[in-house]
């Protein structure tokens, strides 16, 4: 299979609207494509760019052989960039400058950068001007899942698409066998099903369903809460988690569909009981702190108190 659009699942309308513009010849110089991580984002840039190479039609014939280069990523049609050590840097910029400079061999040539927002100014303001004006046949795509830090001298210049969270249903069209609790807690991502796949995290998973079970039991222990804690990023899917596991604790007691954790469900009846009010503060708790989060602020104590909130508050006669 060598057309990358078939690989694509979801997006329909988003493909529809570029590939119009690829049949006629209409698109703009650049694209800025947003929406979360692991959605598709990049497949989508890279059908553009086999489009755009394609040797025998205006979107990708995926037999020619700029289309099999793409595909294979060995094509000269095509230049990437990603960022390194987390930023995009001004060598990346000549990079690009440099490739927009050669003769193009192909038919268009596409630069997709990669994770858009890493970008830096002075990068940015290299690439003003080619990405203003590229050479005849050449287009930018920018990806990003962070549109609120991408430059706006990069954003003005850019076309945006969006591209929603996957479904169910697309998710399980990727990965028939992954269970469902795994689609339901991934928020459309693909990422976090691969994630929640392997056996660390499946592992880290019931722990922190664990821990989440430990503090709505009046008797559970709590004690050794802060060695739960790990780095940012465990933190945050810790938080996630007890999030997902709160809502669906609500659910349960509305008798509402569907649950995330549907693998828990009769845990969650032997919490039925717990106050409706209470377990809204907790879940808006844990927002609040995640947000507070995105600004490295440590949230750890407040963790603490809302826990102890929680506990103190709790109104059920067991
Ligand atoms: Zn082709």
């Amino acid at each position: 299979m060598a057309k990358i659009v078939d690989r694509i699942k979801g997006h329909e309308k988003n493909i529809k609207h570029l590939n119009a513009s690829l049949s006629s010849e209409s698109l703009a110089p650049a694209y800025l494509f947003v929406g979360l991580p692991g959605i598709g984002k990049q497949l989508v840039a890279k059908h553009m760019a086999q489009s755009l190479a394609c040797e025998t039609a205006n979107i990708a014939c995926g037999q020619c052989g700029s289309c099999i280069r793409i595909e294979k990523g060995q094509s000269e049609a095509l230049l990437e960039i990603k960022p390194q050590s987390s930023m995009i840097k001004i060598e990346s910029a000549q990079k690009i400058i440099q490739f927009l400079s050669l003769r193009s061999l192909s038919r268009g040539r596409t630069v997709i950068v990669h994770d858009a927002h890493k970008m830096n100014q002075q990068t940015a303001n290299a690439l003003l001007k080619s990405v203003e004006e590229p050479p005849e046949h050449s287009h930018f795509i920018f990806v990003t899942s962070q549109v609120g830090m991408i430059l706006p001298t990069i954003r003005s210049r850019s076309q945006q698409v969006h591209f929603s969270p996957l479904s169910i249903d697309e998710l399980k069209a990727i990965a028939p066998k992954a269970p469902e609790w795994a689609l339901y807690s991934s928020q459309g991502r693909m990422d976090i099903v691969q994630q929640l796949l392997n056996e660390g995290e499946s592992h880290q998973r019931s722990d922190f369903i664990n821990m989440f079970f430990s503090i709505m039991h009046p008797q559970g222990n709590i004690n050794s809460m802060k060695d739960w804690l790990g780095d940012k990023e465990n933190t945050q899917k810790l938080l996630e988690t007890w999030q997902q596991l709160t809502r669906d604790l609500l659910f349960v007691k509305k008798n509402l569909q569907p649950l995330i954790h549907r693998d828990q469900v009769e845990q969650f009846q032997n919490y039925r009981s717990l106050d409706e009010q209470n377990l809204n503060g907790f879940f808006w708790g844990l927002s609040r702190i995640l947000k507070d989060m995105e600004f490295n602020v440590d949230r750890l104590l407040s963790l603490e108190d809302l826990v102890a909130d929680f506990r103190n508050n709790d109104l059920r006669e067991i």
